[in-house]
């Protein structure tokens, strides 16, 4: 018999569950707020765990976020691992699209519609679910503006876990149609994402739910991390350095703040040189309290309700908001909100100068770097990655359009319409 010893099963790096409010430790678990004070729990790590992975483990590792599996709470025995091929997204340079927005520097786009599922989701459902089969729950479900909805139905399709999934009744129908067809119950819930993110809370409080991981509830801290893996890939793909500014879009604020997690953590990991970098964060005018925090110069966000065609990013009362408003402040940057034409614009703009079609949140993240740089805002001469998290399939009806021209199949069809 052969003994195969996998490389990579080493332990995890994550110390335990640390309270973001007040700093109060806790064992890692299934356990989202602190019992001293009810802030957010995330997951803290032994940094000198951290400082041991290398440039060339990962190098040898998958062509997946799991590359990184030493720098993440879980996966670390590749045979736990929920591996669905998420990650190693395009990091495009977006020569045409800075130009014609007059940077001088180099403008990345980042194209996390490349998963998958077709949005950055799939990052932390793949990181939520392995966690959740690690603490030994029998179901997954979420509350979702409806790309989360899609990853976890499809996470659960691969390895024969049910899913029950909740999301606002009204969501986009390609979004309704890609998570029903892998399967698992969908509930359509006559509400706002915030009405759906409560009940889930409650549900989560039952004796029936308790098998089930609602991975942005209960084990809400495992979810998060897998954000970070957006910030380690552009970190890598930019050849072991960090960029000089990041542009992300923000519903709930995890992602943005889990990016900037990320870079701290790489610097303090001794994987990239330390080096400045400011973040800027976009929101839809339909749903902008952390923006809108932003500008009065608070750290209180007050919820609102959301609108507007920019769904996936409409959560009213944003979990992270004050810990984004933090990230943003702390490194010199800002956040900007923009109006559902200004969105549609900016898909067409990062479509016709790069060839990438954003889904509306992608659509807000461009419109809002326009815009900054029109407010002079955001330094044209610095290196920026932009982050575009889904794809324009999932919201086509935000620009559907028809062929410039229908003509005869003939040249004379082709001479009346003034094309030859
Ligand atoms: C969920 C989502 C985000 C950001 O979500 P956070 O709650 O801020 O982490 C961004 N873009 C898309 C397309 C999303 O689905
Ligand atoms: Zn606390």
């Amino acid at each position: 018999m052969t003994l195969t010893v996998d490389r990579h099963t080493v332990p995890s790096p994550a110390s335990g569950l640390v309270c973001r409010s007040c700093g109060a430790q806790f064992p890692l678990g299934a356990q989202h707020a602190c019992l001293e004070c009810w802030g957010p729990l995330e997951i803290g790590y032994d940094t000198a765990a951290l400082a041991r992975v290398t440039h060339d483990e990962i190098a040898a590792g998958p062509q997946s976020i799991w590359r990184y599996a030493g720098l993440l709470p879980v996966g670390q025995n590749a045979a736990t691992r929920v591996e669905s091929s998420t990650g190693m997204t395009p990091l495009i340079r977006a020569d045409r699209l800075a130009d014609e927005l007059g940077f001088t520097a180099p403008v990345y786009i980042k194209d996390d519609s490349a998963n998958p599922t077709h949005s950055f989701k799939d990052r932390v459902v793949s990181v939520a679910i392995t966690a959740a089969r690690e603490l030994g729950f029998r179901r997954i479900a979420c509350a979702s503006t409806g790309n989360l909805a899609n990853s976890v139905a499809a996470h659960a399709a691969r390895i024969g876990m049910p899913s029950i999934v909740f999301v606002p009744s009204d969501l986009e129908s390609a979004k309704i149609t890609q998570t029903s067809v892998y399967g698992g119950t969908l509930v359509g819930i006559e509400g706002s994402y915030d009405d759906v993110n409560r009940l889930c809370s409650e549900l989560g409080e039952t004796e029936e739910f308790e098998d089930t991981g609602f991975v942005n509830v209960n084990i809400r801290p495992y979810y998060a991390e897998g954000s970070k893996t957006l910030g380690f890939e552009v970190a890598e793909q930019l050849g072991w350095r960090l960029p000089g500014q990041y542009v992300a879009p923000m519903a709930s604020g995890s992602m943005l703040t889990k990016i900037n997690k990320a870079f701290k953590e790489l610097v303090a990991a001794g994987l990239v040189p330390s080096s400045a970098w400011t973040v800027f964060g976009a929101q839809s005018a339909g749903c902008s309290p952390i923006a809108t925090a932003f500008d009065a110069g608070t750290s209180e966000v007050i919820p609102v309700r959301p609108t507007g065609i920019a769904k996936s990013l409409n959560i009213g009362n944003p979990a992270d908001g004050p810990y984004a408003l933090d990230a943003v402040r702390a490194s010199g940057g800002a956040m900007a909100a923009v109006n559902d034409d200004e969105i549609r614009d900016g898909i067409r703009l990062l479509a016709r100068t790069t060839g990438v079609f954003a889904e509306t949140a992608g659509g807000v993240t461009v419109a809002v770097l326009k815009k900054l740089v029109e407010q002079g805002r955001i330094d044209t001469s610095v290196e920026t990655v932009v982050y575009n998290t889904g794809d324009g399939l999932k919201t086509i009806d935000a620009v559907s359009a028809a062929p410039t021209v229908t003509i005869k199949p003939t040249l004379k069809g082709m001479r009346e319409a003034g094309l030859l």
